[in-house]
């Protein structure tokens, strides 16, 4: 956790904020080069976080491990949780692991990733301070051969109050192209912290994804940074005001 004396009412989350492999699990049977890739972690995600974290005077909780060992925006019925394939790649230490170690990684990754979250909610509610969820991730350029055009995508399950107002903010003049939805859905999965912490808090939410190649550059990553900060402060305010 980042920042536990933040005074926003936003709450930062990024689940798929490391490329880190528990040492238990060796390398999952993937080559030094996947195991940097994408598929384990969101490249960017956690400096574009931490860079908010500051910028908001927000509290950030992040994941320590990589979504290869336990993806924490899954519920752990999801196939996806402990992914046997990600994108076009199969993950040999995922395929092969017993009932055991896979419940292991449950209580030791994902069940502490959801304490945390669960209590820093609950903490905020006691001391009356409001909570607005955001969690920040990003996205591949190039996914199953086909290149994606969207730049940041804003993302919501039954509760878009909050990602209504950040779409309109960012479409005031950000220049990227922004999408609702896109590339991922509720459809998806990609939900799961959005539902277990907003929706069933009634909390407002919104899951924002950022193109990975827009994170890697220095100046369109200001760009990304500025717009954001500007654009989640702005909904924040029209809330209020509202
Ligand atoms: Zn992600």
């Amino acid at each position: 956790m980042e920042r536990p004396e933040g005074r926003s009412p936003v709450l930062l989350i990024c689940e798929h904020a490391s490329r880190v492999i528990p040492r238990s699990l060796g390398d999952l049977g993937l080559s030094e080069e996947l195991r940097s890739s994408h598929i384990a972690w969101d490249p960017g995600a956690l400096d574009l976080s931490l860079f908010l974290s500051r910028g908001l005077d927000a509290v950030l909780i992040h994941q320590r491990f990589s979504r290869l060992s336990y993806d924490c925006n899954r519920p752990p019925e999801s196939d996806s949780a402990i992914p046997k394939c990600s994108e076009i790649f199969d993950i040999p230490g995922n395929i092969f692991a017993p009932a055991e170690e896979k419940q292991a990684r449950v209580d030791g990754i994902y069940r502490p990733f959801q304490t945390a979250v669960t209590q820093e909610i609950a903490r905020r509610k006691a001391a009356g301070q409001p909570t607005v969820l955001v969690t920040i991730h990003s996205f591949t350029p190039v996914f199953k051969g086909v290149r994606r055009d969207v730049e940041i995508g804003i993302l919501h399950d039954s509760d878009a109050r909050f990602a209504d107002r950040v779409i309109v903010a960012l479409d005031g003049g950000s220049g990227f192209v922004v999408r609702r939805n896109d590339p991922y859905g509720p459809e998806d999965g990609v939900t799961h912290t959005l539902i277990e912490h907003g929706v069933r808090n009634g909390l407002r939410n919104v899951m924002v994804e950022v193109r990975n190649d827009l994170l890697a550059d220095e100046t369109s990553r200001k760009r990304v940074e500025e717009h954001l900060l500007r654009a989640i402060v702005g909904s924040i305010n029209t809330e209020t005001a509202a």
